[in-house]
């Protein structure tokens, strides 16, 4: 069934593609958003991390995670929110670039072929109706509809909800007053008895989205719930 909206958004895109031609977030080389050779020069999340929310500096485990307990497998990201990768996430995010998104869908799923992970369902982390409506779409979405054509995994859409609209992340200090902003922000909607769901978003700041978005699909059935952002 074709979806207007989606064909109009897409014919916008390309027009704006040919009046604006993508450049390179690294060099500025016009052609594509970012150049292969570039690739190399984002700025990558080194170990040491936190082996279960990806937190720079930790190893093992972080005292955070060892108290809070997540209800996800872990959480990993290739990059630092920083450089190039910041600009890039901005410009999907608040730029309206909706046409990035298959450059950072697929440095996700390159990231997927270097460490593999055994999933059922991709789940971009929801926006609220509200706010998706506002943007026009949902920037987490476009990334898993990117790396689920890449790795042949299904993305479910619909399976979990927003139901609170929270004040953005963004504006919360610290990791405890973002838990508790975002805690129960979000429902389960279909069943996932028995499935391992791979969470997608854009970026991880503390982890506290991921957590409030896993803890509803393991009280479904989950068995098992990874996290996967470009960015941390
Ligand atoms: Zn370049
Ligand atoms: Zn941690």
């Amino acid at each position: 069934m074709s979806d207007l909206p989606a064909l109009l958004g897409q014919f916008a895109d390309r027009a704006l593609t040919l009046l604006f031609p993508p450049e390179c977030a690294v060099c500025g080389r016009e052609g594509s958003f970012l150049c292969r050779s570039c690739e190399p020069r984002l700025p990558r999340l080194l170990e040491p991390y936190c082996d279960t929310c990806a937190e720079p500096g930790e190893s093992g485990v972080c005292a955070w995670c060892r108290a809070a307990q997540p209800r996800y497998e872990n959480i990993r990201a290739p990059y630092r929110y920083a450089g190039a990768v910041r600009g890039m996430v901005h410009d999907l995010k608040y730029s309206n670039i909706r046409a990035l998104a298959p450059t950072l869908g697929g440095l996700l799923a390159d990231y997927l072929e270097r460490h593999p992970v055994q999933v059922d369902a991709l789940a971009p982390v929801p926006l609220h109706p509200r706010r998706e409506r506002r943007r026009g779409y949902n920037q987490a979405a476009l990334l898993a509809r990117e790396v689920g054509r890449r790795i042949s995994a299904p993305v479910a859409d619909e399976k979990l909800l927003r139901s609170r609209d929270t004040p953005p992340q963004i504006t919360m200090a610290g990791r405890e007053e973002r838990r508790q902003n975002i805690e129960r922000a979000f429902e389960c909607t279909e069943s996932v008895a028995g499935m391992r769901v791979l969470l997608i978003d854009d970026v991880v700041t503390t982890g506290s989205t991921m957590q409030a978005c896993a803890a509803p699909l393991v009280a479904a059935g989950a068995s098992a719930v990874f996290a996967l952002a470009l960015a941390r």
